[in-house]
């Protein structure tokens, strides 16, 4: 019985063609080779596990292939093997972050002069260099500024700011991105079909996002996973459960309730997954993830949606339902909410806080597309939203009809309707002015939200049959004074402005 080799290392890419999601580098590199013009000194850059080190293998096997210098090595060749292997003489391998001092920097001086054992070149590769001090940097400087003719170095580094700006000016910087989510799932899926093990495309995804743009996380992951599940499938539920991460479906159905505006069933929701024994925390940062992509998504259905498809769509429609401006508004509400998490006296205390916070945020959401939710609201979420209102109201059925909106609109709209409205009963007829304080866009949408009232009153059958009038409000005196021309010359004449308006009597 063999030993086991994890999946990232046996899938490690070994030609410039496997090297996924870096083709701007790969092309660079292939051109480079192709023409002869290769590079003394990279500078290979980017987040951990995109393929900095594995690129830099294969580099050094194009140029040492028996058959090279070629963009195509072939693996095949004792060069080839050795590299693939790390046990080439000529291609050295160093960790830069524990040989960082000038001491280690002088013996690799002293290497690279000498011709290479075997092959055409003498390739260093140094992970981590960023961590080399400043004195070893400027004897790294010293061979970069006249290379012998037979050395490449490629410098490999999470942090390429911190090299100092002489060492960057002398090598071509290649910079690797962080692979997109879709690219990640793809390749898990590629690996689990080569593998004979089944992968269901939401497992895929979920680990892709968990992996945050590294191929080798993504593949670390699915072997755990793996092991987790044994000669099971590997499903969405054993990827939750290994990550710890909330399952799509019970964020989806969170969004749904904020979406909705119903805190009761937000609230209800994260004290389940704390129940479940799921960290609060890592809920809090899905939930972020999922309303970052919801806007991305909202400025730009082609945005690609990090999510298997069949929740796919169904969030692009949301996302297109809620729109830019209000997703823009509680994304923002929920960074913000990220501050009340870490103050909280327990993370479950602060995520219940902000996320109830976020289902309360007073949003722009269509009416149309909450009716046509049917959301119930909370019962007991009822009477606190409706405190809120400023209004005194006497009138028992108009009361009854504020309830029944309530019910049916959700507790922030419906206490909003009575910030900004003024109602009154007429004979058959509810009167709504719209106050003329409130911000014009929220005036606007709630204008456009009474108009659709019209039908729902309708629908819930009131003894007496109201038909709603909805009205701008008179303008106020000092809008009046304001928008005199006589005013507004003497205004732009002495520079002044209005800053209280009497009423003569
Ligand atoms: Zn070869």
């Amino acid at each position: 019985m063999s030993a086991y080799q994890v999946l990232a290392r046996r899938y490690r890419p070994q030609t410039f063609e496997d090297l996924v999601g870096q083709e701007t580098v790969v092309r660079t590199l292939r051109n480079a080779l192709a023409t002869g013009k290769v590079s003394h000194a990279y500078v290979f850059s980017g987040l951990r596990g995109v393929g900095k080190t594995t690129a830099a293998r294969i580099l050094a096997k194009a140029l040492n292939c028996e058959r090279g210098p070629t963009p195509d090595p072939c693996g095949q060749c004792v060069p080839c093997r050795e590299i693939a292997e790390g046990t080439s003489m000529d291609v050295l391998e160093i960790d830069a972050a524990s040989n960082r001092g000038i001491d280690n920097v002088r013996e690799l001086r002293e290497v690279a002069r000498i011709l290479p054992v075997r092959d055409r070149y003498r390739v260093f590769i140094l992970d981590e260099a960023h961590q080399l001090t400043g004195e070893a940097f400027n004897a790294l400087l010293k061979i970069l500024e006249e290379p012998p003719p037979h050395v490449v170095f490629i410098l490999a580094s999470t942090e390429k700011h911190k090299f100092p700006p002489t060492i960057l000016s002398r090598c071509q910087q290649l910079d690797f991105r962080p692979l997109p989510t879709e690219t990640i799932a793809q390749r898990l899926k590629e690996v689990a079909a080569r593998e004979k093990f089944a992968l269901e495309d939401a497992a895929a995804h979920l680990i892709a996002r968990a992996a945050q743009g590294s191929l080798r996380d993504g593949l670390s992951i699915l072997d755990q996973v793996r092991s987790f599940v044994g000669e099971a499938a590997v499903d969405a539920a054993a990827v939750s459960q290994v990550l710890g991460l909330p399952p799509l479906e019970f964020l989806v159905e969170l969004w749904q309730a904020l979406a909705s505006g119903n805190p009761g069933r937000a609230l209800e929701l994260v004290a389940q997954r704390e129940a479940q024994g799921g960290d609060p925390l890592l809920l809090y940062q899905e939930l972020l993830e999922l309303l970052r992509s919801l806007v991305l998504v909202a400025a730009n259905r082609e945005a690609p949606l990090p999510y298997p498809p069949p929740f796919r769509e169904a969030l692009a429609d949301s996302a297109a339902q809620v729109g830019l401006a209000s997703l823009l508004r509680i994304l923002s509400l929920a960074i913000s909410g990220r501050e009340l998490v870490s103050a909280a006296p327990s993370p479950g205390l602060g995520v219940m806080v902000a996320v109830g916070k976020l289902a309360l945020w007073p949003r722009l959401v269509r009416v149309e597309a909450l009716l046509a939710g049917n959301q119930a609201v909370a019962p007991s979420a009822s009477p606190a939203g409706f405190s809120e209102g400023s209004l005194p109201l006497g009138a028992s059925p108009l009361e009854g009809f504020l309830d029944q909106v309530g019910h049916k609109l959700g507790v922030a709209l419906a206490a909003r309707l009575r910030s900004f409205c003024e109602l009154s009963l007429g004979e058959g007829e509810l009167l709504i002015r719209l106050r003329s304080g409130g911000p014009n866009a929220t005036a606007k949408a709630l204008q456009e939200a009474l108009a659709s009232l019209e039908s729902l009153a309708r629908e819930l059958d009131l003894a007496q049959k109201v038909r709603l009038v909805v009205t701008e409000a008179e303008p106020s005196l000092e809008q009046k004074v304001a928008a005199d021309p006589r005013v507004q010359a003497v205004l732009e004449v002495f520079g002044g402005k209005i800053t209280k308006v009497e009423e003569q009597s």
